[in-house]
């Protein structure tokens, strides 16, 4: 049930990326002695205890609401979710609808396919990109892109699932709610997709020729986000995975489409699988939220009444995958890397667990067996892997529970050809050593507290709660079982402890057996490095083109010239501006004027501890303190900040005080909800500063310790606090040496497949200090750093450690750190009032005298000793393209588009969104077929930047970003005041983002770290609503005399063929290899 295990492409890159998905309902246990597990004993959820008697009222008549062009099917209450569940059938069209009535303001409203494809041409993902691209209603060229331009949106976005393709909106004003409902149903139902072959051509793939002479190529949206997927090595063992288990159902094939595939999907098997597909009848809607129910029914039935049920929606029906190895399957693949990376394999294990239904009990009891198995470093099969030293980090991420048939994968990548057969051997002797010693009692304690605080709290950060149970039911749903039966998890939880009781770890000993031991429908798959791969793609491609080509008369050229040069026309078409009046769109009085606030209350010197409390006091967290520590680390030389990460990881996985690794894990498992440790620097307002550009000078530097617990629990989870902070274990050398090659492994896999946001990073850290030390912990110069640890921790580590214990005793020298020590509260009343004690006794006891002799400068007018530093280093502005193997580019350029001191006002924001969403979604993204072209600006210190995400051009992005000014200018002399109003709207939606009650106290508490004052906040609002067609024309002319080729620089992450012809075309740059 977890959303982010099994394969989904979205529509919209970044947004999913900057948002947290979270588990969609996925069932929790218990412990055997109950005794030790007061969360066991509530019985009631936290959203629906908070409901009152009108609310509860209110949501219970909901069930009853009839209208006659629908059938009420069944009803139901999830009480764990408080969400009142009607299911009604539209009598004519056959279309099934969830509506779901519950006391939240963020209104979801979701459409989801049955889209089972047959073969791997990606016909399901290009049709979900395809139907936004204009309907009969809205006859823009993306409607969906109008909608990301001016709503309210708190989220927008389709995903594509192996066997499904989901539509969902959320958005917490309620006409808002409807504009993006109607704009969605009348996209799905009524496409320009099906009768305009350009669509399938921009979106999918069409063959491109600039005259006779020149090469062919092949162009698409979707073919290009897939060659993307297919040059990383973690997507193409998942792929293989995957494809290795189905050999005989459409789990077997690739929904996202092979790119090798792709080019043979003609425009009429697409706009076929649309005519059978998206038929009402094989649709399952969903509505959830605190809108009327009358009105969602009225909206359905203007869409659905011209359909008529023709009564075959049982032909999308998935089909069983039979388990039929009789012997495991093995395989090996290539993959493409270079021949300066070290030359690993990686191997997954992988089994199919079932092909006949699971009950929800078995769901919850395998969930369970995969928490204890692999959620934390002391899992035992993680633990195991990890501790081997055969590889650097674990893959497959265990179960996946969403799709009709779960699976289970487990391996490691970064591993020695030799040790490929070890690696496997030791996943099946683990899992066979388990069976027969079972699971120790505070593990499964662990593992039943932590699975069951997070189902309880349901804390989904940004994402919708309703799209959290949207996505959990229809794992049952579309599979034609009870969309509500395995979002809840009361009945099971209580099955499940009951069962512990009486059969103790054997409940899931025998899962394990059953479902992996004996089961021999399983693969093993290795990947095989290849340091000829991407050429012989390149060049298998060209010479299908060539051939294509050569098949080709004069004739048909000029027709595929003729038709490349009318698709770029149109794609450079504007909309007219009866064409975009038909998207439904607020007007600016219907936007909140007012900042929302969330008060604080600032205590100095609490209790006489020398420390600062900051409290939020919010109307219910459901019995959960969420509490942070945050220490100031500004002492700690700058050369030694790009180890404070790996300082913060330490604590929380070498153990603490009294406790080994596992204790402390089984520790926090047991009775938190989860802790943990981070460094983080911001961006501070000087005093009496008028909101002006600064050089990034003014920070904060902290390194933060978090966690939540019930109020019962405070005083563990603060003990906690203090063990990892103060006495963890800093001379653990092997855990130390797994760590570094596991944070190696990942920081490199994250270059490859989200190089933009390193790209950014590295522009930013040649204009503002910030930026700089930013880089030192998170950007390429980061990997750098974390191999120069390797090699200490390996070959030096005395040295290390007294790195380690020199950052220790300067963070918390006994004469300074509690003045830069702050704690911040978030809870309702009862449990701050209760939490009291615990509160003070955990501040006493830290180290740091209650009268620190020493102070710290004052970072809001002093400038801050490492930004000091860092200005004694930073180097000069350069041009750089960094080396990854890759099939892709990340294309970035930058520049400081505001000087220090200058006041840059609110409306920038809206118009640096205009153009991101305009202008640059039109060039980067539809015209250049790059998955995402974006921009920013940084709001402190004023450096713009612009960047693609998984880009076919390279030098053709440079020149779209250096004629971006010039398209602002001419866009800004002609802007109507819809389209003003539209990037205002847009902008505040931004602002405005639905926050879970934790993440409200952790706003309230970085605005008042950050100086910021509610005037301020204010006053840029104002400016943003304001915001003037002047505003526009000034930032235009602006960026023309700033954003240009001479003024801007370079970061490309890309490969090292790409980067050697853009410096071939006169673009200047150094070639830094970086893996
Ligand atoms: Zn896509």
């Amino acid at each position: 049930m977890r959303f982010t295990t099994s394969i989904v492409y979205v529509m919209l890159s970044l947004a999913i990326l900057s948002r947290t998905s979270q588990r969609a309902g996925a069932f929790v246990v218990q412990a055997k002695s109950t005794s030790r597990i007061p969360w066991s004993t509530r019985s009631c959820s936290a959203l629906a205890s908070t409901a009152s008697s009108d609310v509860l009222e209110k949501l219970t008549s909901s069930m009853s609401v009839t209208h006659p062009a629908f059938d009420i099917v069944d009803s139901d209450v999830v009480k764990e979710y408080g969400a009142y569940c009607t299911m009604y059938q539209h009598k004519k069209s056959g279309a099934q609808v969830l509506s779901v009535a519950a006391d939240d303001d963020n209104k979801v409203f979701g459409i989801t396919f049955r889209t089972p494809p047959t073969d791997s041409t990606g016909v399901a993902h290009i049709l979900e990109h395809s139907v936004l691209c204009g309907s009969r209603k809205y006859p823009t060229k993306e409607p969906f892109v109008e909608l990301i331009k001016g709503s309210l949106n708190t989220f927008l976005n389709a995903f594509t699932y192996p066997d499904r393709t989901c539509y969902p909106v959320a958005s917490q004003n309620t006409k808002d709610f409807y504009n993006l409902v109607n704009v969605y149903l009348d996209a799905v139902l009524h496409p320009r997709a099906t009768s305009d072959p350009y669509v399938h051509a921009q979106e999918g793939w069409h063959l491109e020729l600039s005259s006779r002479s020149s090469d062919l190529v092949y162009k698409g949206v979707v073919y290009n986000e897939m060659k993307g997927v297919y040059s990383s090595p973690d997507s193409l063992l998942g792929r293989e995975s995957q494809r290795s288990l189905f050999p005989d159902n459409t789990y077997g094939v690739d929904s996202g489409g092979d790119p090798r595939v792709i080019p043979t999907l003609s425009f009429e098997d697409f706009r076929d699988f649309h005519a059978t597909k998206y038929d009402p009848s094989n649709s399952r809607i969903f509505f959830y939220g605190d809108d009327e129910v009358e009105k969602r029914l009225e909206i359905l039935d203007e869409y659905l009444n011209e359909f008529e049920d023709k009564g075959t929606a049982s032909e999308t029906k998935v089909s069983w995958q039979k388990k039929t190895f009789t012997e495991p399957k093995r395989e090996t693949h290539p993959y493409p890397t270079t021949p300066d990376q070290p030359q690993t394999h990686m191997v997954n294990v992988n089994w199919l667990l079932n092909d006949s239904p699971l009950s929800s009990d078995e769901l919850l009891a395998l969930n369970v067996l995969d928490h204890l198995l692999l959620s934390t470093p002391s899992s035992v099969l993680r633990k195991t892997l990890m501790e081997s030293g055969l590889g650097d980090s674990i893959t497959g991420g265990g179960l996946s529970d969403e799709l009709l048939q779960a699976t289970f994968s487990i391996g490691l990548k970064g591993i020695k050809q030799e040790d490929v057969s070890k690696v496997e051997d030791l996943i099946h002797e683990t899992l066979a050593k388990i069976t027969m010693e079972g699971f120790e009692d505070d593990a499964i304690a662990a593992s039943m507290n932590s699975i069951e605080f997070q189902l309880r709290e349901f804390n989904t950060g940004s994402f919708p709660r309703g799209l959290s149970l949207m996505l959990g039911s229809m794992s049952n749903w579309i599979y034609e079982r009870d969309p509500t039966s395995n979002i809840k998890f009361e009945s099971a939880l209580a099955a499940l402890k009951s069962d512990l009781e009486s059969r103790g770890d054997s409940v899931f000993t025998g899962l394990l057996k059953r479902f992996l031991i004996e089961n021999t429908h399983r693969s093993t798959i290795e990947m095989v490095p290849d340091t000829a791969l991407e050429k012989k793609q390149v060049d298998e491609e060209k010479a299908i083109l060539a051939e294509i080509k050569s098949n080709l008369s004069d004739n048909e050229l000029d027709e595929i010239i003729e038709k490349t040069a009318e698709l770029k026309r149109l794609q450079a078409l504007e909309d007219t501006p009866e064409a975009i009046a038909t998207i439904p769109s607020l007007t600016l009085s219907d936007l909140d004027k007012e900042v929302k606030e969330y008060p604080i209350a600032v205590t100095d010197n609490y209790a006489d501890t020398g420390i600062t409390v900051v409290t939020n006091k919010m109307v219910s967290t459901s019995g959960i303190l969420y509490a942070t520590l945050a220490v100031d680390v500004s002492d700690v030389p700058l050369s030694d900040v790009p180890l404070i990460p790996l300082f913060t990881r330490i604590a929380m996985e070498t153990g603490a005080g009294p406790y080994d690794d596992v204790q402390l894990s089984r520790r926090i498992g047991t009775y938190t909800g989860g802790v943990s440790v981070r460094m983080s620097t911001s961006g501070v307002m000087e005093d009496d500063a008028d909101d002006l550009v600064t050089e990034g000078t003014k920070l904060t530097s902290k390194l933060y310790v978090k966690g939540k617990a019930t109020k019962d629990n405070a005083d563990k989870l603060l003990e906690i606090f203090n063990l990892v902070l103060t006495d963890s274990k800093l001379d653990s050398q092997a855990k130390i040496i797994e760590m570094l090659k596991e944070t190696r492994s990942r920081v490199e896999s994250s270059i490859q497949g989200s190089g933009h946001s390193y790209a950014n990073s590295r522009l930013m850290s040649r204009y503002s200090v910030n930026g700089f030390i930013g880089e030192q912990t998170s950007g390429i110069t980061y990997l750098k750093s974390v191999k120069q640890y390797l090699d200490m921790a390996e070959n030096d580590f005395p040295a290390l450690l007294a790195k380690l214990e020199g950052i220790r005793s300067t963070i918390l020298k006994a004469n300074k750190c509690r003045d830069g020590m702050i704690m911040n509260l978030v809870a309702d009343e009862d449990v701050l009032n209760e939490s009291k004690d615990d509160v003070e006794k955990f501040l006493n006891g830290l180290p740091g005298d209650a009268s620190p002799e020493e102070k710290f400068t004052n970072f809001y007018s002093e400038e801050h000793p490492w930004a000091t530093q860092a200005k004694a280093v930073m180097g000069d502005v350069k041009n750089e393209g960094f080396v990854v193997p890759t099939q892709v580019n990340y294309v970035g350029q930058g520049a400081r588009l505001y000087d220090v001191g200058e006041k840059m006002k609110g409306s920038a924001s809206v118009i640096a969104r205009h153009l991101r969403t305009g202008y640059l979604w039109d060039t980067v993204r539809v015209i250049g077929g790059a998955y995402g072209g974006f921009c920013t600006l940084s709001g402190g210190t004023g450096i713009f930047t612009f960047l693609s995400y998984r880009d076919p051009n390279f030098v053709g992005s440079f020149e779209a970003y250096e004629a971006a000014a010039d398209a602002l200018i001419e866009q800004a002399e002609n802007l109507t005041s819809e389209q003003l109003a539209t990037a205002i709207i847009g902008a505040v939606g931004d602002l405005d983002s639905a926050l879970s009650v934790d993440a409200k106290g952790a706003t309230q508490f970085a605005r008042w770290l950050a100086n910021e004052s509610a005037e301020t906040r204010q006053k840029h609002r104002d400016e943003i609503l304001a915001t003037s067609k002047e505003d526009f024309i000034e930032f235009a002319k602006r960026m023309k005399e700033r954003m240009t080729k001479e003024k801007m620089s370079t970061a490309v992450i890309s490969s090292k063929g790409s980067i050697e012809e853009a410096i071939e075309q006169g673009r200047e740059m150094e070639i830094v290899e970086v893996l």
